[in-house]
């Protein structure tokens, strides 16, 4: 909902009127001479004007003289000259005359006017500017003058109706929110046993799993108001402000109680504070705020806050203690049945045809997160308009996952027929040393086709379920697949390219992860080496250990891939038929599906 404010006129507007009335009354003072084109002539002509009686009015100013001419419009200026008699003169020839009196306006008042009007000037850009600021911040009182205090801000927010059964997966998250529904429906129940509600519930998970809509739903079930705010609203430019909004939120929850507080992004104001003199002090006063609000409520007020965060180690201690947001709800990424449950929902929206095996798509969108699942969805529907079709067929749904992994098709990249070739070596070794590892998961698709990711082709792999252990040898096999790529590459053309680029990227990833965090050499036991710093984030690592340590782990982590290197181009070597035969169709077809590819591998095998 947006803010509710008094319409008011912009105080521009009355700083316009009293620079346009100074303007005007500047004008209308000043002598009428002086507004006109002024032409300068000598001395001698203004005393033959004088003799000849031609002169209609003149001004004698401290520095010049100006004057009009009989039947003349125009104005004439010329310098002061030593010439006593010079107003008897100009008396004698009938002209009017007067001496310049020193301003038009009085001296108190020019005086006055020349300190107060750039004043008033500076008074309206600045709230001219300040209004500009709102506006770009979303209508939130920045830099006028009413700083610190608040504005009757209102943070409900429509839930839209949102219920848990347009949540698909996240059972245990929604199980653990039940609670929170039961109670707010019938909190007597609880007090009754003496029993108090959770003020604050942590939901922690990747981005696009879900964390908002379970908050939603969390009050769309229990029909009571939502209010809503991201942490990085509360980061204001100036000190004060951010604690001054918790303040006025919590105002109005607790007026509006029973109801849900939903702090989006709480880790933007709840990171861990370190005590530096440098830290942020806007942040840290308005955490201060937060938590002085959260003690502040008594039990069973009714207001629950529930906040979202995808990094929930870098959270102050004084956050997460019980009394505070005591209860962690994870929202993970969803597994197998999870990602066809959320297909299915989001399907529910858009027109489909035929037979759509979801069970397959959600297969094909491993790691994908609820998000992308909704976008894959979205995508296919956009193709099929494109494509002319007034339904969604399984066929746009597969291509939408692939678009969403790698990219649309880049239909003007043209490959010369040798790149062309070297890249249905590089994809078809991936995907033969993916088979014949029998623990590797069997090829779902492999396509040349170039990506506007960049991708000049791609192998996508499938598991069959959810995977939750990988043993010592998956891995190692997993590693062989990536160097499958350049092992062909070397055993066909003997020569390397840049293709491989991410191949190595990603199996120097998992080799490094054997050794430093699986614990699975031989050298260095159970011990961990490297911690993640940001599970929900990219799971970026940081080591722990000694210098001498690491230079091991390195060489240990070039040994590994340089094995499996090797594994694999023994295996290409020994099926090299398969492998140009193989090859040889996905060069001309561009794309071959699983299935394709083991009947060609079946079928060699067979005559043998
Ligand atoms: P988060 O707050 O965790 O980053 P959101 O709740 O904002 O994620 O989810 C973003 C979008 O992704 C939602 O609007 C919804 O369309 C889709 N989505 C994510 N998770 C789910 C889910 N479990 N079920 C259905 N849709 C989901
Ligand atoms: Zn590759």
């Amino acid at each position: 909902m947006k803010e509710v404010k008094p319409p008011k006129r912009p105080l521009a507007y009355y700083y316009g009127i009293v620079l346009l009335i100074i303007i005007l009354f500047n004008i209308i003072g000043t002598p009428l001479m002086m507004r006109e084109q002024v032409t300068e002539v000598r001395y001698s002509t203004f005393m033959k004007a004088i003799e000849n009686q031609k002169i209609d009015e003149v001004q004698i100013e401290d520095n010049r003289i100006v004057f009009t001419e009989k039947d003349k419009n125009k104005v004439y200026e010329t310098g002061i000259v030593e010439d006593p008699d010079l107003t008897q003169r100009l008396y004698d020839s009938g002209a009017r005359f007067s001496k310049e009196i020193e301003n038009t306006m009085s001296p108190l008042l020019s005086g006055l006017l020349s300190i107060l009007l750039p004043l008033v000037i500076f008074i309206a850009l600045g709230q001219y500017m300040s209004r500009k600021l709102t506006q770009q911040m979303g209508g939130k009182n920045a830099l006028s003058f009413g700083m610190g205090k608040s504005n009757a801000k209102l943070y409900v927010q429509s839930t839209k109706g949102i219920r848990f059964s347009d949540v698909a997966g996240e059972d245990e998250a929604k199980e653990n929110l039940a609670e929170i529904v039961d109670y707010l429906h019938d909190p007597d129940k609880y007090t009754e046993v003496g029993a108090t509600m959770p003020r604050g519930v942590l939901l922690v998970g990747p981005p696009g799993t879900g964390k908002t809509m379970l908050a939603k739903a969390v009050a769309g079930e229990s029909g009571v108001p939502f209010f809503s705010i991201s942490g990085s609203e509360f980061v204001e430019m100036f000190v004060g402000m951010g604690a001054s909004k918790v303040r006025d939120l919590f105002k109005q929850a607790k007026e509006k109680a029973p109801c849900i507080v939903f702090i989006d992004e709480i880790d933007a104001i709840g990171k861990k504070r370190n005590g530096n003199i440098s830290g942020n002090d806007e942040r840290e006063q308005t955490l201060n705020q937060l938590l002085t609000e959260m003690d502040g409520f008594d039990d069973n007020t009714g207001v629950i806050i529930l906040a979202a965060t995808n990094q929930p180690d870098s959270l102050d201690p004084a956050l997460t203690r019980p009394g505070r947001f005591d209860r962690r709800v994870p929202v993970e990424l969803p597994d197998l049945a999870g990602r066809e449950a959320i297909l299915k929902v989001h399907a529910k929206k858009i027109k489909m045809e035929g037979k759509i095996d979801f069970h397959a798509i959600a297969r094909m969108a491993s790691g994908a997160s609820g998000a992308e699942l909704a976008n894959i969805i979205n995508e296919a529907a956009l193709r099929a308009v494109r494509n002319g079709r007034n339904a969604v067929i399984q066929e746009d749904l597969e291509e939408s996952i692939e678009v969403v992994i790698a990219g649309y098709q880049k239909k003007n990249t043209v490959l010369s027929e040798h790149e062309k070739q070297v890249v249905a070596y590089h994809e078809t070794g991936h995907a033969l040393v993916a088979a014949m590892q029998s623990h590797s998961a069997p090829v779902q698709k492999i396509t040349i086709i170039p990506r506007t990711s960049g991708a000049l082709g791609y192998t996508m792999q499938v598991d069959q379920g959810d995977k939750y252990l990988l043993s010592k040898e998956e891995i190692e096999n997993k590693i062989a697949t990536f160097t499958g790529g350049r092992a062909a590459e070397e055993v066909v053309f003997g020569e390397i390219t840049t293709g491989a680029a991410n191949d190595i990227e990603q199996a120097t990833k998992l080799a490094r992860a054997m050794i430093t965090r699986y614990g699975m050499s031989d050298q260095f036991d159970m011990v961990a080496l490297e911690t993640v710093n940001n599970q929900y984030l990219g799971g970026d690592t940081s080591l722990v250990c000694s210098a001498d340590t690491q230079k091991e782990i390195d060489r240990r982590v070039v040994e590994l891939v340089k094995q499996q290197h090797e594994k694999a181009r023994k295996i290409l070597e020994e099926n090299r038929e398969k492998l140009d035969q193989l090859a040889k169709v996905l060069y001309e077809n561009e794309t071959i599906t699983g299935d394709e590819f083991m009947e060609i591998l079946d079928e060699g095998s067979d005559g043998e």
